[in-house]
């Protein structure tokens, strides 16, 4: 039997493919696989992280890189601006109804699912848990942000059926809970005695 590639051959093998077909994707649009990064970090992120930094760190680019791309799409039609309401400085970005549709159909890629869809369940159950154990270990490593869900941030607060953020003290809708965040921290590990 022939030696397996490394992890890290494979991983980027992955990617490559999945970039070529992002390239395809857009391309119609005149879009890179940036864009529809963008497009896709931005619908899943929540209302503290929909910002041209946030997007900027999420896909470890330079805030001028990231802004050239932001309104691109912002002039294609593809995002809608706001500032914030609190400092004007900021602005808050959110896809329109283009946007999504341009997103639902390109990402994940069509040949991505069908690949997945014919893995056997457990496979893709071990495949996710090892990869998620290599973002944590990877983000550790570098130091940067985890991104992570809401529901599972150190600062959740669930109390009688509502949501908050405990580092904001602001409420949280229940859609907001799912989504990830640029200020999340993972839960403290138990003391041990
Ligand atoms: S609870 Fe954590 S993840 Fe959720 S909004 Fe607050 S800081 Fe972000």
């Amino acid at each position: 039997m022939s030696p397996r590639p490394s992890a890290y051959v494979l991983l980027e093998r992955v990617s490559n493919l999945l970039r070529a077909e992002l390239r395809s994707a857009g391309a119609a649009d005149e879009l890179e696989p940036v864009h529809l990064q963008a497009l896709d970090y931005l619908d899943r992120a929540n209302a503290y992280s929909n910002t041209p930094l946030a997007v900027a760190e999420y896909l470890g680019l330079t805030k001028g890189n990231v802004s050239q791309r932001l309104i691109a799409l912002e002039r294609a039609g593809y995002l809608k601006r706001t500032a914030d309401a609190r400092d004007r400085r900021v602005s808050h970005l959110a896809l329109t109804a283009k946007g999504r549709s341009l997103l639902r159909a390109a990402v994940p890629p069509p040949h991505w699912r069908e690949a997945l869809a014919a893995l056997p369940a457990e496979s893709v159950d071990r495949l996710e848990r090892g990869l998620l154990d290599l973002l944590r270990a990877l983000q550790l490593a570098q130091g940067g942000r985890s991104f992570g869900e809401c529901r599972t941030c150190r600062h959740f607060v669930v109390d009688g059926g509502r949501y908050a953020c405990g580092l904001t003290r602001e409420p949280l809708a229940a859609e907001q809970t799912t989504k990830i965040c640029r200020e999340h921290a993972a839960p403290e590990l138990p003391k041990t005695a």
